[in-house]
């Protein structure tokens, strides 16, 4: 189902002369890295190390490979440019080919004249297919360029929709084009449009209103708990692609201007377990922007995002909220 390119791995590793390759997977693809491992040393002759850690994003990129291995393949996200380049470092991006050419009468029901298209870099290579169909059926489609932080048309992150922000104001409606919710929220939120989730895996078309709703009465409720907050924990990435020192610093300053205390604490993965040692009333997180909404009822203490610290304390209205974004 999945195709890892492996003999473009196996081309890369014998270019570069490569005896020890670091080989890094999301949670999702970790199952197929034992077959991966024994196929790329049997082919190549070089010896595989699996990255055992989490991985989340290309943001997550494991750069401490090189004090033990030569290169680095990266599978299952494209690279964010914005990073800068690393001649050791492959990226296998892999794509998803589910059938959703079934969904597309539904989708079409719920359609303006002109429309954005969105995606995830899984299903890139499906929206010039897309929004040929579309086009056939009479709507005007566009896909936008994201910032440096994006490699193809299209594409978003969770924590970059500059590819939908970039066409905002030439389309009445987004379609996004995958699966889960966050993606498409930020869409809704970034550029005020209404979005239509085409979801290949569910094999289902929904919009994102009610669940907007929701998740907003969530930050809105713990921006109001943080209010009351007289310590904050400002947490920093370790991980390259989500290091934001000089945010996380400028917050600082903010909170201390409001008589209230401040700390910055560097970590690499954030959990509530390792946030518990540290007694106090809330934390902001510059790290990636999905930390507090997505794991939201897993912390004991409000986790804000940095907008959302803005509106706790009293600098930006909530009618300004949108969700946090990484730029490049
Ligand atoms: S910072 Fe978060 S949303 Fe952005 S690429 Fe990394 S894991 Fe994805």
């Amino acid at each position: 189902m999945f195709d890892l390119h492996l003999a473009e791995v196996a081309d890369f590793i014998r270019a570069k002369g490569a005896h020890r390759v670091a080989l890094q997977f999301p949670e999702g693809l970790k199952s197929l890295a034992m077959e991966a491992a024994e196929e790329i040393e049997r082919v190549t002759g070089c010896v595989c190390i699996i990255l055992g850690d989490p991985c989340y994003g290309a943001c997550d990129l494991n750069t401490s490979y090189r004090s033990f291995a030569d290169i680095l393949v990266h599978f299952g996200h494209s690279e964010i440019p914005s990073m800068g380049p690393d001649d050791n470092l492959f990226y296998v991006e892999v794509r998803l080919d589910y059938e959703f050419t079934d969904l597309l009468p539904e989708t079409l029901k719920l359609l303006s004249l002109r429309v954005g298209l969105v995606t995830t870099v899984q299903h890139v290579h499906q929206l010039g297919i897309l929004k040929e169909w579309l086009e056939r059926h009479g709507r005007t489609v566009l896909i936008g360029r994201g910032d440096k932080r994006i490699k193809n048309a299209g594409q978003v992150l969770g924590c970059n929709v500059t590819a939908a922000s970039s066409i905002k104001d030439q389309v009445d409606q987004f379609i996004y084009f995958g699966s889960g919710d966050f993606h498409p929220l930020a869409v809704s939120l970034a550029t005020g449009k209404p979005v239509i989730v085409l979801d290949p895996l569910m094999q289902e078309v929904r919009d994102v209103e009610e669940l907007k709703d929701k998740i907003l009465r969530q930050r809105h409720g713990a921006i109001s708990l943080a209010v009351e907050a007289r310590s904050f924990g400002i947490i920093i990435s370790s991980k390259p692609g989500q290091q934001r020192k000089a945010l996380a610093e400028s917050l600082k300053g903010m909170i201390i201007n409001k008589g209230k205390l401040a700390f910055l604490i560097a970590m690499d993965n954030v959990t509530p377990d390792q946030l518990m040692a540290f007694q106090l009333d809330a934390f902001v997180s510059t790290a990636c922007p999905r930390l507090a909404i997505d794991d939201y009822l897993r912390y004991r203490k409000p986790m804000l995002t940095p907008i959302e610290l803005e509106v706790a304390l009293g600098i930006r209205d909530w009618g300004d909220y949108v969700f946090d974004s990484v730029l490049g």
